[in-house]
This record gives C-alpha cells, structure tokens and sequence, in this order.
C-alpha cells in the first residue's frame, strides 16, 4: 500500500523551503514585526545591466516552465519537493538557467506557490504565463546575507549582486547595516526591479516596533475630485499647485514642454506603427520611441508618487479615522461626462486618461493612507460611493442637479439652500456615511474580503 505524504508536511523539502518548526525568534511582548521596502537607483555598466537581464528572463522562463509542468500534472504530483527537483535538474541541463543563481530560482518557486495560495484563498486570480514584453523584468536575491551592503559615500552605496558582483547603489536613507543592524532592525532580501528609468533595488527591512497607542485625533472624510485633488470635510484641500493639468497639458505631472515632446513621441510611434503589417515584429525604432514614451510616463508618476507621500504622511499623523470613498471607475468617468444640461468638458480626454491614471493613483492613495495610519494608531474605513457627491450635507437633500458644476454645489431643497465647494460637500458625505455606521470595508492593510465567484443567480418566484 502507498502512503501519499500531503506536500504540506514538509519532511522531503529543501531546507528553504521547509516550513519552521522551531519558534520564531525572540518576539518580544507588545512589538510588531514590520516589514518596509526600500527602493534605490543602481548604477549598473553595460556590461553589468546585460547579466542582470540575462538573470530576469531566465527567472521569467522558469516561472513559465513551472506553470507549464505544474498545470500538466494530476493533482497528487504536485508537490513543492516535485518542483523543487524538477528546478535542480533544469537549472544543471540547460545553460540559461544557469545564469540565474539557485537562490533566485528557489525564490521564483516561493513566489509561484504563493500565487496559487493567493488564488484558493480568493485574493487573487490563478497565476498566468508571463509574457516577454509585458512582464515586469525582476530577480529575487532571498538572504539579506549575501548582499553585504557598505557605504561608501555620502551619496553612494556598495551592495553585493549574486553572480554580477558590486554594484553601486544612490545613498537616499541610513540602512540598518553593519553594526547598526540588530534583530529588531535588519535587512532581510532584496528584489532586483526594472522599470522604464533601469534597474532598481528594492531592499526588505524588518524592525521590531512597539504597538501604537490608538490615535487620538479627530475623524476626517476624504473625497478625491476632478477639481481639488483631496477634499477633507473640514474644509481643507490637499493641492499640488505646481503640477496642475490644463486643457493643453491634461498630465498634471509634466512640464509643458515635456507635454509636447510626449504628444510628439506618440505621434510618432502612432505613424511608425501604421506600417506594421499584421504578425510582424516590433521594428528596434518603434521599440526605441516607446521606451522614450515609457520613461517620460514613469517620471510623471515618480512625480505623483512623491507629493502622495508626502500628503497621506500629513494626514496619516493628524487623524485619527480616515474614511473614504470606495471608488469604482465608473464613478470617475461619469462624473466627468457631467450632466446632460451641464456636460462636463475634455470628456474624451478625461474618461479615457483618467481612467488608467486615477484609478490607479486613488488605489496607491488608499493603499499609503492604509498602512500609515495603522503605524500612527488610526484605521482606514470605505465607504460605499453611490450618492455621496448629489447629497446635500447640510440637509441630507439629494437631487441629481444640485450639483452645478465640478467645484460648486447648490442645495435644490427650499428650506436649505446650502452651498460652497461640492468636493468639500462630498467628503462630508463621506464621513457622514461612516457615522451611520455605512461602513463598507475597515481596510486592514491586505484585502481581507472574499470575492464572491460563479454565484448563481437567485432562483425566480
Ligand atoms: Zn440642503
């Protein structure tokens, strides 16, 4: 008779990857493991950002080998022992792989493993191919050990790449390193990255924090709009008056002259690739002119990124209850559109740049208010959307057309007649709707709702 070992219980894993018996280290009562990443510029030759390549296709082909050889597999084969042995042959019989140290290749088992966790648990859709192109280019390096961080200049910093060597790295924050590192504060991994600007380093720090005390400060609605970037209910705005958006210039993050080069590249772009013909390859000109356009695109979200920072910290410190609007896309585009006795304008423009660009931006917004607060003691509520910018605040009167325009809303109900800022008007919504006990989702650092999947529709009656 075979027993089967369930892949869980770990005694024919690799020592990585068995799962720890012994207790974790000393944690001490009343602190919190935090885990934060820092991300740093590297300064790679030629030569240096070619192995670094070489090493991310390599972790991207094994991703797709092992969803390949995962997915082919009846159920009880899959195990991680199984994929574990299956990477160790791979990595000795083909050369490309080789490139890639074992370490990285443990890491890309680790993180598709996770993804399948990710996706039973209803976090995340079943992991996919990765495809050449679109794929983000990125190597793990596991053990914070091997990276041997030193300092070596006010501004620069040496750390250790496997199979690259020492590389040079921009000096923007004190790092636990050295004698500085405890076991309350260290350096645990690094993970390579490359976006549209080059490489980067993205180094886990872990410090050991004593649990804040519960934030006292107030409870404050915050309402993301088209015309102020954040209204607060109590009538302050957060603005970023030197990168604004104008009709010629609808991305508020560049120049105006970086504006016009973008509009130019994509013109460009637009008439190399009118050539094209069906099935045929990207030209190493068209690949060029959109690399440009890729890079001026991640200037303007580093841009962003740096004033969200900046904002949630502030807010973050001051409050105490941080509610917000649960925004779907939809809400974007149609508060855009306006009405029909009152259209919006740059309708086009808006609904179709806005619905890449806010979405994604309101999202890392919440995700920054999220985590920052629960460092400062506060919590983060959603609020459900619906209403929240024709309600009357002062009354709690809606009517569609009580809001005139983006900035100003008039109360129709007779007795009221309210008006002032509709963003401001809308965040007091917001805060209202967590007073009556409307709350959504207290948003607890990850998702912790479960998606509702293949439900069946309610039997007629
Ligand atoms: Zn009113």
């Amino acid at each position: 008779m075979v027993t089967r070992r369930s892949p869980t219980n770990g005694h024919d894993l690799p020592p990585q990857l068995q799962p720890r018996l012994t207790p974790a280290p000393v944690q001490k009562a009343g602190l919190d493991k935090r885990q934060a990443g820092h991300r740093a510029r590297l300064a790679l030759t030629p030569a240096q950002a070619r192995l670094i390549d070489a090493q991310a296709h390599a972790a991207r082909a094994l991703w797709n080998l092992l969803h390949d050889w995962w997915t082919m597999l009846a159920k009880h084969q899959r195990t991680l022992a199984a994929a574990d042995a299956a990477i160790r042959q791979a990595r000795q019989e083909i050369d490309w792989l080789a490139v890639m140290p074992a370490q990285a290749a443990q890491a890309v088992l680790k993180t598709y493993f996770q993804a399948w966790k990710n996706c039973w648990q209803g976090r995340a859709d079943p992991p996919t191919f990765k495809a050449r192109f679109r794929a983000v280019m990125s190597v793990d390096i596991p053990q914070g050990r091997d990276l041997q961080i030193t300092r070596v200049h006010r501004r620069w910093g040496m750390v250790n790449i496997p199979k690259v060597g020492r590389v040079r790295f921009r000096w923007t924050k004190d790092l636990p390193i050295g004698k500085k590192a405890t076991d309350g504060n260290r350096i645990t991994g690094a993970r390579l990255v490359k976006d549209a600007l080059g490489w980067h380093i993205a180094f886990r720090v872990q410090t050991l924090e004593a649990k804040p005390e519960p934030h006292p400060g107030p409870e404050v609605g915050i309402d993301v709009g088209v015309a102020v970037p954040l209204a607060l209910s109590n009538g302050e705005t957060y603005e970023h008056d030197e990168w604004t958006s104008s009709p010629d210039k609808p991305n508020a993050w560049l120049t105006k002259k970086e504006q016009a080069t973008l509009l130019a590249l994509e013109r460009r772009a637009a008439h190399r690739k009118s050539f094209r013909k069906p099935g045929e390859s990207t030209s190493n000109r068209l690949q060029t002119t959109y690399d440009q356009i890729r890079r001026l695109r991640a200037r303007a979200k580093r841009r962003h990124q740096d004033w969200q920072h900046q904002t949630t910290t502030e807010i973050a410190r001051t409050y105490g209850v941080i509610v917000v609007e649960d925004l779907t896309i939809t809400n974007m585009v149609k508060s855009a559109k306006g009405t029909v006795e009152n259209p919006g304008k740059n309708v086009a423009q808006k609904s179709g740049l806005n619905r890449s660009v806010n979405q994604e931006a309101w999202n890392r917004t919440v995700t920054m208010l999220t985590y920052k607060a629960a460092r400062h003691g506060g919590t983060v509520y959603k609020v459900p959307a619906p209403g929240t910018s024709q309600r009357c605040s002062a009354c709690g009167f809606t009517a569609p057309g009580s809001r005139e325009s983006q900035a100003v809303f008039a109360c129709k109900n007779a007795g009221c007649g309210w008006s002032g800022n509709a963003d401001h008007n809308a965040a007091r919504n917001i805060l209202h709707l967590y007073r009556t006990g409307l709350v959504l989702v207290p948003a607890a650092g990850r998702a912790v709702v479960r998606r509702a999947r293949r439900v069946k529709p309610a039997t007629a009656r």
